[in-house]
């Protein structure tokens, strides 16, 4: 098997938390203490295990984390109740809600009301309006850690192709319009778009958030391309549970410029821009 062209997210993501870490310390030398709260709602066995990494990780680096617990029939107001308490909260600088939340509940609504300067996912319409129009805020975490692990493979993205498919508003928007405000000229497929595999084999960079597994086979992809597989699926192998990107990784790897696998790829770099989105939330705090 060809290692070389693996993109080693870990790693990478390591080297984000380094400088959290230097970031941190500064901070507390000016007497603050980075302070997260994430508020999950329901039981969800995903959402549990990625909060309770976001937690551990957060505590690693010496982020104050704060997690509520809400249980599934908890109604929007509630909700939206508790978020007005945490923007007033000087300890708290960054504030996320663990998605997706239950259907009978007003998602955007509920986001809209965080305090876009403690927004760290960056999923207000304020932040999105500041990342469409290139001014700064706080941008989404997986997005950023896309264009992070393209950089390591490529650092000038100049008049490159990139074919980003999905076009959700977590991943897939975000991550084209950071790619156009690199001078890339961006293609977005969709579930609609017809013959996503001819347009896909022309780019140099592709970046998969579909949430379909094994989606892009070596169909998709050119000779040379950088492939990062956002998608995350569990799917059933050999009578267990395995994770699965959206990239058919055996035949892609062979092909690709360079690739990350999953898991080990995009997953460790979103943890680490939320630490770092939480931290420049603090920064903010002292100086605006
Ligand atoms: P989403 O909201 O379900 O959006 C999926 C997008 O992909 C939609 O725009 C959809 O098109 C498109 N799509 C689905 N099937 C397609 C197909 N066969 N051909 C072309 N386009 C297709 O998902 P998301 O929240 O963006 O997440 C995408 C994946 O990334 C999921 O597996 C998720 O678990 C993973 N993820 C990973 C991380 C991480 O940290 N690694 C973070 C976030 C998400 P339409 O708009 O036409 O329906």
């Amino acid at each position: 098997m060809k290692k070389s062209n693996i993109i080693d997210g870990k790693k990478v993501a390591k080297s984000v938390i380094k400088g959290v870490k230097e970031d941190i310390k500064i901070l507390e030398s000016k007497g603050v203490i980075p302070g997260l709260a994430v508020i999950i709602v329901g039981d969800d066995p995903g959402s549990k295990i990625y909060v309770a990494r976001k937690r551990e990780m957060a505590r690693k680096v010496g982020i104050k984390s704060f997690v509520f617990e809400m249980p599934s029939q908890t109604d929007t107001k509630e909700i939206i109740d508790k978020i007005k308490v945490l923007n007033l909260d000087n300890s708290i600088h960054g504030i996320l809600v663990q998605l997706p939340l239950p259907k009978h509940i007003d998602t955007v609504s509920i986001i809209n009301t965080i305090d876009p300067s403690k927004d760290v996912d960056g999923f207000t319409v304020e932040n999105v309006g500041k990342l469409v129009t290139k001014q700064d805020g706080l941008a989404p975490c997986t997005p950023q850690g896309c264009l992070h692990l393209i950089k390591t493979i490529e650092p000038n993205l100049k008049g490159l192709h990139a074919v980003v498919v999905g076009r959700s508003n977590i991943v897939g928007k975000p991550v084209a319009d950071m790619l156009l405000h690199e001078d890339c000229t961006v293609t977005t497929i969709h579930s609609k778009t017809k013959n996503p595999e001819k347009i896909a084999k022309t780019a140099d960079i592709i970046i998969a958030a579909a949430g379909s597994p094994g989606l892009l086979d070596k169909n998709w992809v050119k000779e040379g391309t950088i492939v990062i597989d956002v998608g995350i699926s569990r799917v059933s192998k050999d009578n267990k549970f395995v994770l699965s990107g959206d990239v058919n990784f055996q035949e892609v790897q062979k092909i690709a410029k360079a690739i990350t696998p999953v898991p080990g790829g995009v997953g460790p770099m979103t943890i680490s821009y939320l630490l770092k989105n939480t931290v420049k939330a603090a920064y903010n705090s002292i100086t605006n």
